[in-house]
């Protein structure tokens, strides 16, 4: 075994046979924020042999202030591929893939297979009712966790237990939730509430849970500012509509195309429905009559005094300066084409 892991191997909880667990283990992020960020710097460091990095995002400046894996020189670029980088240059030992994509309900049930584990790391209910269901039915675990202003929570879902549905049974309003950019955020939550998570998907992978009977659940609340910590027990519902009836509604969804308004940011995010690979050098080279363009391998930016769009690869794009959906569909359309 080597060196680089001897602090963790002479934890009682851990040793060598845990170690060797870690290093045979898969775990998905999903969204690499704050959140994701910390979780993504413990694991690679602990040894955990492959890790999935999906983000659909790139880093903006406001985002220095609380996701820990990037600096100035990220700015710009896609976050999967700054916190893949980085972590490559903590751990070279271990497996780490960037996956620059809007996860949804066409494509997640085949980012997630074959995963030990899914990290919650995203900002959105809607995201995380996807994550439950793909979960559920496959009988993966996976630990929700959130953070806003100075308080977080979070819960692990886990096989034949209580799930998030459980817990929220209705589904709370695109946008009728506070979020980080309308509410803001401590730094120390979030490095907390990424540190809590981690340790939970250590003792998951481990198998410290293997033998627990009971199928409800518990789900941490802690506040910072005021050192509340709270456990709260979330009983299972037989009646819930994932786990109980296995009506996996939101990754059976049959919408088209899907059109996300980003909420606090004044923008609406686009994702074609059938998404293929764009060569974002010869749309960029079409634009530059029209504004000014910025292209890299993995995303073209491009800005004029009518809009500022950010198109990746797969098609989707980031339209800033409207929250109107239909103001942002015809921008795409006129820019990128239908
Ligand atoms: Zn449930």
């Amino acid at each position: 075994m080597q060196s680089r892991y001897s602090r963790q191997i002479i934890l009682q909880n851990i040793g060598e046979e845990g170690q060797e667990k870690l290093l045979n283990s898969s775990v998905a992020i999903v969204g690499c924020g704050a959140l994701g960020t910390v979780a993504a710097n413990n694991l690679a460091r602990a040894g955990v042999g492959k890790i999935l990095i999906i983000d659909r995002d790139f880093v903006e400046l406001n985002n220095l202030q609380r996701q820990m894996l990037f600096d100035e020189n990220d700015v710009g670029a896609p976050k999967a591929v700054a916190a893949a980088e980085k972590i490559a240059s903590i751990n070279s030992d271990i497996e780490v893939h960037p996956i620059i994509k809007d996860i949804n309900y066409t494509n997640i049930e085949e980012i997630l297979n074959g995963v030990d584990l899914v990290i919650d790391g995203t900002d959105n209910i809607q995201t995380r009712m996807l994550i439950n269901d793909v979960c559920v039915k496959n009988k993966i675990p996976w630990i929700y966790t959130g953070a806003i202003g100075t308080s977080g929570m979070s819960m692990n879902i886990l096989p034949d237990k209580a799930c998030i549905r459980c817990l929220y049974p209705g589904i709370p309003k695109a946008g009728s939730l506070p979020t980080c950019d309308t509410m803001g955020v401590l730094n120390t939550i979030t490095v907390i509430m990424g540190s809590i998570e981690t340790t939970e998907a250590i003792k998951i992978l481990l198998g410290f849970y293997d033998n627990i009977e009971s199928t409800n659940s518990n789900l941490l609340v802690y506040d910072t500012w005021n050192h509340s910590f709270d456990s709260i027990m979330v009983k299972k519902n037989e009646k819930c509509e994932c786990c109980g009836k296995e009506n996996y509604e939101f990754i059976d969804s049959d919408e088209q195309e899907i059109i996300t308004s980003l909420c606090g940011r004044n923008a609406i995010q686009i994702t074609p429905a059938d998404p293929k690979e764009l060569s974002l050098k010869s749309i960029g080279e079409k634009l530059e009559k029209l504004g000014t363009v910025k292209c890299s391998d993995f995303i073209m930016l491009f800005k004029n005094d009518e809009t500022e769009i950010s198109l990746f690869r797969d098609g989707r794009a980031i339209i800033k300066g409207t929250d109107d959906e239909i103001m942002a569909r015809t921008i795409y359309a006129r820019y990128i084409g239908t």
